[in-house]
């Protein structure tokens, strides 16, 4: 049964968009549109590290007793997936069906909450020729050549989620799958709504000719689709402030009333050997294999010991400490039942937790206060009780303490 919410209680966020932390102001059903993965390799610590952020949101925002409906799509056909299937040999849908599924496990594995919907583009493709034509027909959009382009100069606000000025923009879509060089576009930033498909790749009919999306519509118009036309929290890794989500909100608030987003939450990005994770450079921290290595709570806890909107850099040893951390807060557990009315226990750790929680997501002070609880049950105080908060915090993060450790640190 679902407790009355508390409205006095809010949650603080950094909102990308107002460049500050502010109170949300949600009301008990909140709609989260959190950009999902392009299956086309196996999912990386840097996903992780985004999709464990937005969870803990998620289950702190359930605490508090709204309901939660997560969106999280895949991007099966765009620009990486295609050329990926194609040196594989590899249908483009069968890539994507196998990435799918390793990547659900891997998020099962990590106990992230599951998405209410988890939409593809491939299923998803009337919704997007719909608000192309409607992009066109208000004269936001415009045909050239086998094109159809955003004419971002019928769009004042373009610019306003990541402040970047007109050259940095230009500058990034450049590295970032844009073709602001093209001399076809009105202006170096104007995106594609639709394209012509190559030989081998897949081609959808549409009013505009025969093709496939390009990728921002796809999100604006999964979002649409299952949340209307506000989403209440919109939000993924930090490189997708630009272009993604600018160009999400451009295509999207050009044909609607009403914002695409009230809030705006973007994870910073991880690094490994001193760069960026990246397919280019080969970098990648596989959620797989760490698994093999670690209990996946011990990932939570790694990934909770640096906050969401920093960026960091991953370190092999972390893993290790985090399995020792994760015994630690098992051995001192002891098979605790949760504390029944956890909030208002006696040693204040849940309350802790729910307060470092609500101040931007301060993730690494609620892996010490869990910490710090432990280590004060093992020189023998608290008992039961704060044995039981113990339980109720981490489970509060994600974490149940309930199971014994499944892989032993080596
Ligand atoms: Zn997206």
């Amino acid at each position: 049964m679902r407790r009355e919410r508390d409205t006095d209680v809010g949650m603080r966020l950094y909102d990308t968009a107002q460049k500050t932390v502010v109170e949300l102001e949600l009301g008990d059903h909140v709609g989260m549109y959190v950009c999902g993965i392009t299956p086309y390799d196996a999912t990386h610590l840097g996903h992780a590290a985004t999709y464990l952020a937005y969870d803990l949101i998620i289950r702190r925002l359930e605490d508090m007793g709204h309901t939660v409906t997560l969106v999280r799509n895949y991007t099966d056909v765009d620009d990486s997936i295609l050329p990926k299937a194609s040196e594989l040999g590899e249908h483009y849908l069968s890539l994507a069906e196998r990435e799918i599924d390793r990547f659900a496990a891997d998020m099962a594995a990590l106990g992230t909450r599951p998405a209410a919907y988890e939409p593809r583009a491939t299923r998803s493709i009337d919704a997007m020729i719909t608000m192309i034509a409607k992009l066109l027909d208000a004269g936001h959009a415009y045909v050239s050549a086998d094109r159809v382009l955003f004419d971002v100069a019928t769009f004042p606000g373009f610019g306003k989620l990541s402040g970047y000025s007109a050259e940095h923009m230009t500058a990034l879509a450049a590295e970032r799958g844009g073709t602001p060089d093209d001399p076809r576009q009105r202006n170096p930033l104007d995106f594609v709504l639709w394209q012509a498909s190559a030989d081998g790749e897949p081609s959808w009919p549409s009013p505009f000719g025969p093709g496939r999306p390009g990728w921002h519509i796809e999100c604006s118009a999964m979002g649409h689709a299952a949340l209307g036309e506000t989403i209440d929290i919109h939000g993924g890794g930090d490189d997708l402030v630009f272009p993604h989500h600018e160009c999400e909100i451009a295509q999207s608030e050009a044909i609607h009333s009403a914002p695409l987003s009230r809030y705006w939450v973007h994870a910073g990005l991880v690094s490994y050997r001193g760069h960026k994770m990246s397919k280019s450079l080969g970098n990648l921290v596989f959620i797989s294999d760490l698994r093999a290595r670690i209990d996946p709570r011990a990932i939570r806890l790694a990934l909770m010991a640096h906050h969401y909107r920093t960026e960091w850099e991953w370190f092999d040893s972390e893993g290790l400490t985090a399995q020792r951390d994760l015994d630690t807060l098992v051995g001192a557990a002891g098979g605790a039942a949760t504390a029944t009315g956890s909030a208002g226990g006696s040693s204040g750790l849940f309350a802790e937790v729910q307060a470092v929680l609500d101040d931007d997501l301060n993730a690494p002070t609620a892996r010490d206060a869990l910490l710090g609880a432990a280590a004060a049950v093992e020189r023998g105080a608290g008992g039961a009780a704060l044995r039981g908060e113990l339980v109720a915090a981490a489970a509060l993060c994600g974490i149940d303490l309930n199971r014994p450790p499944a892989t032993a640190a080596k």
